[in-house]
């Protein structure tokens, strides 16, 4: 059978990235849903074509994403060689010290011997109790490039910096991040932090890629919606779902979507964006939905150092 496939960009440092990776994060996961949802998710998204998994350690689920990945080789379908899996570094491991040790937890976890892209996961740093710590991530950034350096991931990148921390760590670094992942979507679009990201050569990964589309247990949740006119009228002009025509737009701008599901049938759906296109105009139309508002704030962080947002 012929499954969809993601094209691959290259990165800063000449790897390879599918321009879609599927989100295994729990955030949005129902009450019912259980870690081994997860492993067949990583399973089914394989085999539906996806070839870039998205996880993290505080998402607490790396066993099952490698479970997922490991089924699926064993089912002939991949070798490890032809997936691409990102992890990432959580608050509490901030100490150039503790990174690598750190990764090695997480590809134990994982039951691989080499990450593809390890990620700082938020430049705020915190004690294990999740108290505010005081790290430079300058200083996290040298035990991530060791980690590189020693072979145990083939590319290293951050997550939730804003522009002056990666305008920062661009200026203090022996490697440039080559990811930068953060949230984009209809009503967070974030031009300027995305243009700055390109024209530094840095990748750039969107999460929550769905936005208030889905629900998000919010009663001031901005459109647009899964039911949006706008989006709906694109969608029957393409023959595809309101899901699909904004994951393409995030496409359409250059950016990686992390589309998170464990639904088969959705996971099928979020992948079959690789046979038409939205015009200039539709891309402009759906970026005007910019509210700067986020999905994710992390309200608890505000005034710990390097809050990002
Ligand atoms: P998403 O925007 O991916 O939305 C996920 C929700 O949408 C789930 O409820 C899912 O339900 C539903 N859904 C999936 N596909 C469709 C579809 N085609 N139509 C309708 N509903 C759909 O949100 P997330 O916040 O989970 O973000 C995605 C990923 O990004 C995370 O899993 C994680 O990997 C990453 N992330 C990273 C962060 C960071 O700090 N670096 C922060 C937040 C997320 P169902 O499963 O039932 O299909």
């Amino acid at each position: 059978a012929v499954v969809a496939q993601a094209p691959c960009i290259e990165l800063n440092d000449g790897n390879k990235i599918p321009v879609l990776a599927l989100g295994t994060g729990r955030g949005t996961a129902k009450e019912t849903e259980t870690l081994e949802d997860v492993r067949n998710a990583v399973l089914w998204a394989i085999e539906a074509g996806y070839r870039h998994i998205d996880t993290a350690a505080v998402y607490g689920d790396e066993e099952q994403v490698g479970q997922g990945i490991a089924d699926a080789i064993a089912k002939g379908i991949v070798t490890r060689e032809q997936i691409f899996v990102t992890t990432k570094l959580w608050n509490d491991k901030h100490a150039r010290d503790q990174v690598v040790p750190a990764l090695r937890e997480s590809l134990k976890r994982l039951g691989l011997d080499y990450l593809d892209l390890y990620l700082i996961h938020f430049p705020v740093s915190t004690r294990s109790d999740g108290s505010p710590d005081n790290i430079d991530y300058l200083d996290t950034w040298k035990g991530m490039e060791e980690a590189r350096q020693l072979g145990l991931t083939r590319s290293i990148g951050v997550s939730n910096f804003n522009l002056s921390q990666i305008d920062r760590l661009v200026a203090n670094c022996q490697v440039r991040p080559a990811v930068n992942e953060f949230e984009v979507n209809p009503t967070l679009t974030q031009e300027p932090l995305v243009s700055h990201c390109h024209s530094l050569g840095i990748a750039v990964m969107s999460y929550s890629p769905f936005g208030f589309l889905v629900s998000r247990k919010r009663d001031d949740a901005p459109p647009p919606k899964y039911d949006d006119p706008t989006l709906g009228a694109m969608a029957a002009k393409y023959g595809k779902t309101p899901g699909q025509i904004v994951l393409r737009y995030l496409i359409e701008r250059g950016l990686i979507p992390i589309p998170k599901s464990t639904n088969k049938k959705r996971l099928a759906e979020n992948i079959n964006i690789f046979d038409f296109q939205l015009t200039e105009d539709e891309v402009a139309t759906i970026s005007r939905f910019n509210k700067n508002t986020r999905v994710i704030s992390i309200e608890a962080w505000k005034d710990y150092p390097n809050y990002p947002f």
